[in-house]
């Protein structure tokens, strides 16, 4: 008998500590793959001792994965590089509405979601880069162009299967329209100097060893190629300027994308999911994205960094950034049919 007693009150005394010690937590799905984010969360960690779990994948499988686990899912926030795919979340019924006042008093207005399902963390331009060598700043002007025969096997750009590429071409769609899109896109494939391949960098890279002399990029590469380690980075980050596309009076501004959270539908943490989010898009979070990712920042109290302001500013394409998931189906017919690789 006395035995049993005491195999209860162990039982009891155990299952209080281990109720008691539910781990302090959050878990997210993120699409993000740059250095700067094991950063943000290790000093977000030391602040809160919240841990922070990280699993990486591209987006579309991080949103099945959601979608399969259903009210199971451990996912508290779905981080992408893309508002496209923070509309197709919320589109499916995967997210829930994020109310935060730091947070909303955080981020730029002209950013947000209108229907607060996300918020942006950055945001980044799809601009032009060229050569120093072969190309003059004063030949260059809008996306437009690059269709214009003076570029025939001159441009470099990767593979439409990738959320860059699919975002830009959604905005040409929800600017000017599907017949339209689908002129330029057969026209900046006859202009190619190869088939597409590669990242971003690569891109530039191939600037570098002469292989093209227009890219088409994210802004931040060209700080993470001038920062790098690597010599050869470095030099292909020299070897070429950066350009903002429609830029004039009359015209859109340049395409930019955010970085940005969804909260999901079935958040177990969600507490401390809201404080990550107030953490990043707070100044302390943001300079750390600004200074080691080259990103531009959502919260308009921060500055970019020193590389990224050495090139001006500029004007943004207004778009609603809901449009680039809106228009996303349509902007991959363009790409099969026109043989965007
Ligand atoms: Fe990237």
């Amino acid at each position: 008998m006395k035995k049993i007693i005491y195999f209860l009150i162990i039982c009891t005394f155990f299952s209080c500590v281990s109720n008691e010690k539910k781990i302090n937590e959050v878990n997210l799905y993120s699409q993000r793959h740059y250095a700067v984010d094991k950063l943000q969360y290790k000093n977000f960690e030391k602040l809160t001792g919240i841990k922070v779990n990280v699993i990486k994948a591209n987006a579309d499988e991080l949103i099945e994965r959601l979608k399969n686990e259903g009210n199971n899912s451990p996912a508290d926030l779905f981080v992408t590089v893309d508002a496209g795919k923070l509309y197709k979340a919320s589109d499916m019924g995967l997210l829930q509405k994020i109310s935060s006042d730091i947070i909303n008093s955080n981020v730029n207005n002209a950013l947000k979601d209108k229907n607060g399902f996300w918020i942006p963390i950055t945001y980044r331009a799809r601009i032009l880069v060229y050569s120093n060598e072969r190309v003059n700043k004063d030949e260059l002007s809008t996306y437009e162009d690059l269709v214009n025969e003076k570029w025939k096997g001159r441009i470099l750009v990767r593979s439409s299967s990738n959320a860059y590429n699919q975002a830009l071409m959604s905005s040409i769609v929800a600017n000017n329209g599907s017949e339209a899109s689908i002129k330029w896109s057969k026209g900046l494939v006859s202009n190619f100097a190869r088939d597409p391949k590669g990242s971003d960098r690569d891109q530039v890279k191939a600037i570098a060893a002469g292989q093209g002399d227009i890219a088409i990029v994210n802004s931040y590469y060209i700080g993470l190629l001038l920062t790098s380690e690597k010599s050869e980075e470095i030099n292909a980050g020299k070897a070429v300027s950066v350009f903002f596309p429609n830029q004039g009076e009359n015209q859109r501004g340049s395409h930019i994308n955010i970085s940005g959270i969804g909260l999901a539908k079935n958040s177990p943490n969600k507490e401390n999911a809201i404080k990550l989010m107030e953490y990043l898009t707070s100044e302390t979070g943001q300079k750390t994205y600004v200074n080691n990712s080259y990103e531009y920042p959502a919260n308009s109290n921060v500055s970019p960094s020193e590389i990224v302001q050495s090139w001006g500013e500029f004007k943004i394409d207004q778009l609603d950034l809901n449009m680039l998931g809106k228009y996303r189906d349509q902007a991959i017919r363009i790409f099969d049919e026109t043989g965007w690789k």
